[in-house]
This record gives C-alpha cells, sequence and structure tokens, in this order.
C-alpha cells in the first residue's frame, strides 16, 4: 500500500508549530493502529503536540481519528435514556461505585467503562475487583443485558474501542507526554462518544492529587473535553471538583468498597455523599430525570438494591465478607495541635506503596492495601491520638509508605491549616 503522507514530515510539520491537516490527522492515527507509524515516531509527534498544542479543529478531528480506529457501541435498543460519568481520577476517589447503582435506581441506564490504577490514583476495577467472584470483563452483549435488566454496569473497555488510544495512552506513559491538554481530552472523549451514551457528566478534578494541579488547566481541559463532546452530540457538562484533600476517609481498594457500602446504606463520609448526590443530580438532569431527589434513593435503600443486583450480574457475592490486609500500623500525632494539611497526593502515594496500586500496567493489586485515616484538615488533635491507620499483606512495605505519609499528614498550629478548596469549584456546559 502507497501511504499518503510521510511520518517524518506530520512531525515536522508540528515540531514547527504548524497545523495538522485532517487528512494528516486521519492518516497518522489510522497508520499507527497499523503499525506503520512507529512507537518512537508517535512519540515524536505527542511531545511536539505536548509543547505546540493544538487548535479546536485538529483536537476535534483527532478525536474522531481515534473513534474510527474502532467500533461504537450502540444502547439505542434500551429503553431508558443511557447517561454516564467520568473522573480525571484522583485519591479516594470511589465515587462511581455508589454513582452508578443511585442513577439507575433513579431510572437512567449508565453504562460505565472503567480503568484499573496506574500510578498515585486508583482504579474503579481494582476496587471492584475486591468483592468475591465478581468480573471486570464483559462482552458487549453482556453488557447490553446488564443494563437492561439492572440499569447500571460498571466493567472494562473491550479492545474493540478507540484501539488507537489504547496504543498511544501507553506509550504516552513511558515518554512523559500524559499532561498534553489535546491528548488527555481526545483519549477520553475518543471512548466516551465510542461509548454511545447520550449524555456525559465529567468530573474533573483539580490540587495536588489530581493530573490538573492548577485549576485554570483543569478548566481548560473540561471545556475542551465539554465541546468535543457537544460537538459529537453528547450533552456533555463538566464539574470542577477538589482534589487537594482526599475523598473520604479511605484510600485502597476492599476499603474503599466498604465505604462506598456505607453511603448506599445513607450514611458513609459526608464529602463522599455529596459529590454523590451532585453529580448524580446533573447526570439524571441531563437526561430529563430532574424530578427524582437521588439523596432519598440513598436512604431508602433503593440503591443499595440497585448496587447488589449488579454485583450479583457481574458474578460477585454483595454480602461475601470483602479481604482484609493481614498487617496493619497506625500512625500518631507526636503533639498536640491541629491538621494542618491532609494531602491528597502523599496519601495517595503512600496507599500505592502499600500494594493498593500498581507501578507497572502488569502488576497485582492488594485487594486489602490501602489507607484510612482518622482526621480532617483543621481538626484538633492531642498526643498520641490515631491520625491514620495503614494495611497491607507486605510489612516490608511499611517504611516507606509512613514517610509518605508523615509528610501528607502534618500537625501544628490553627494559623499554618492549608487553605481548602471547595469541593464543586466550577460547572461548564449545560
Ligand atoms: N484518562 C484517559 O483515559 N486518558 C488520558 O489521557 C488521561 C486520563
Amino acid at each position: 500500500m502507497v501511504e499518503q503522507f510521510s511520518a517524518v514530515e506530520v512531525i515536522i510539520a508540528k515540531r514547527d508549530g504548524g497545523e495538522l491537516t485532517d487528512a494528516q490527522i486521519d492518516w497518522v492515527v489510522g497508520a499507527y493502529t497499523r503499525g506503520v507509524v512507529a512507537d518512537e515516531q508517535m512519540a515524536a509527534l505527542a511531545m511536539a503536540i505536548l509543547l505546540n498544542g493544538m487548535t479546536r479543529r485538529e483536537i476535534s478531528r483527532w478525536t474522531t481519528a481515534m473513534i474510527a480506529s474502532g467500533e461504537r457501541m450502540d444502547f439505542s435498543s434500551l429503553a431508558r435514556p443511557t447517561v454516564d460519568k467520568h473522573s480525571t481520577g484522583g485519591v479516594g476517589d470511589k465515587i462511581t461505585l455508589p454513582l452508578a447503582p443511585l442513577v439507575a435506581a433513579c431510572g437512567a441506564a449508565v453504562p460505565q467503562l472503567s480503568g484499573r490504577g496506574l500510578g498515585h490514583t486508583g482504579g474503579t476495577l481494582d476496587k471492584l475487583e475486591s468483592i468475591p467472584g465478581w468480573r471486570a470483563s464483559l462482552t458487549n452483549d453482556e453488557m447490553l443485558d446488564v443494563l437492561g435488566d439492572v440499569g447500571a454496569v460498571i466493567c472494562a473497555a473491550g479492545d474493540g474501542l478507540a484501539p488507537a488510544d489504547k496504543k498511544l495512552y501507553a506509550l504516552r506513559d513511558v515518554t512523559g507526554t500524559v499532561e498534553a491538554i489535546p491528548l488527555i481530552a481526545s483519549s477520553i472523549m475518543s471512548k466516551k462518544i465510542a461509548e454511545g451514551a447520550s449524555a456525559l457528566v465529567l468530573d474533573v478534578k483539580t490540587g495536588s492529587g489530581a493530573f490538573m494541579k492548577d485549576p485554570e488547566r483543569a478548566r481548560e481541559l473540561a471545556r475542551t473535553m465539554v465541546e468535543l463532546g457537544n460537538d459529537a452530540g453528547v450533552r456533555t457538562t463538566a464539574l470542577i471538583t477538589a482534589m487537594d484533600v482526599p475523598l473520604g476517609r479511605t484510600a485502597g481498594n476492599a476499603i474503599e468498597v466498604a465505604e462506598s457500602l456505607e453511603v448506599l446504606a445513607g450514611g458513609g463520609p459526608s464529602d463522599v455523599r455529596e459529590l454523590t448526590v451532585v453529580l448524580a443530580r446533573v447526570m439524571l438532569g441531563a437526561v430529563g430525570l430532574d424530578a427524582v431527589d437521588p439523596g432519598d434513593l440513598l436512604d431508602d435503600g433503593r440503591a443499595m438494591d440497585s448496587w447488589k443486583a449488579m454485583v450479583r450480574a457481574q458474578g460477585g457475592d454483595p454480602d461475601a465478607p470483602l479481604p482484609q490486609a493481614r498487617e496493619s500500623q497506625v500512625v500518631q500525632a507526636d503533639r498536640d495541635g491541629v491538621v494542618t494539611r491532609l494531602d491528597a497526593y502523599g496519601v495517595g502515594v503512600a496507599a500505592w506503596r502499600l500494594g493498593a496500586g500498581r507501578a507497572r500496567k502488569e502488576d497485582a493489586v492488594q485487594a486489602g492495601a490501602g489507607v484510612r485515616w482518622h482526621v480532617a484538615q483543621g481538626q484538633r488533635v492531642t498526643v498520641g491520638q490515631t491520625l491514620a491507620t495503614l494495611y497491607t499483606d507486605t510489612p516490608e512495605r511499611f517504611p516507606a509508605a509512613l514517610t509518605d505519609l508523615s509528610g501528607a499528614i502534618t500537625v501544628g498550629a490553627r494559623e499554618d491549616v492549608a487553605e481548602k478548596l471547595p469541593l464543586v469549584l466550577d460547572r461548564i456546559g449545560h
């Protein structure tokens, strides 16, 4: 086959600050998926994009080309309206677990394709896999069946969905090109648009534990994704939410499932419940189901019923005890004072070091590993009070995790308490 372009000319065009044509973008994404453009060439192009950016037209075309590299799902046979949520990832961010069954209990269908954790942020599938029997991989037909029966499904994206992104994301991860807004936006939105939900709510995190530490960059990412979604006919809204302190009281796998169950039972940490309800309202509003108050369904057990049905439909036993780590260790306050900082990034790294996350894609995670913090930023504590509990099956991991945690939870004077971001900073889109 005679190729339309050469990879080198496309790389040079972007390296020199030029705009790529539609034909160049279609070709380079397609040829990379076919293996004609080599990894090192795509890595050079990704770095040129990171350094020189892309116009709105280029990002939109790049996203379309990534969608065209694979299949598109079709949920039009479902009686319920479909709405999905995506979070850019944070520490203790277990919101998808209570949210998907809650929104299903309110009458929508939630086809939630999720990922595994890499680095300091946890992955929804890793958390759910701590439930005995639960399986993440479903065929498209199984996914449709669960959606029809239960209204919510959380599963792994199949290989057929945006294969260009699968290859490119793995490459970016090892070439320092993850942080480019055009590449993040097109990566997330190509999968979400190909998945075929009629509406989408994006939870774009900002703060130390987020990808986008700076709120202005988070807003720019959110705006870019909202435009891509709406241009593709998916009604898209983004909330910018806080990730300077971790969400809830736990970061890990099984311990986050347990905390999600508290929320589904009408209790749980107030920030987890609040964000779950806020996101549910936006999702329901996007598909015209705003007469329902999602908080009521957490309180009256209907969201929990929907969770149990969802877990059972994927082979899991919702009543089985969750795995527990073999070892634990506590961190205590070394003086009287106030918790001046509870830093999301440090807590996330500690949980990761304990075995809750993985260093390489192929590593296994420990179901029981993680961190539970017993205090909030700004809370008064006394010497000897337990600040956090660390869990792992492999106690040789404690020293490194303790080092990270001691930098992440600090006790001092009231006037030194770090400023805290509001839970929801902004809303972009409908
Ligand atoms: N999540 C994705 O799917 N892609 C990115 O580029 C970043 C986060």
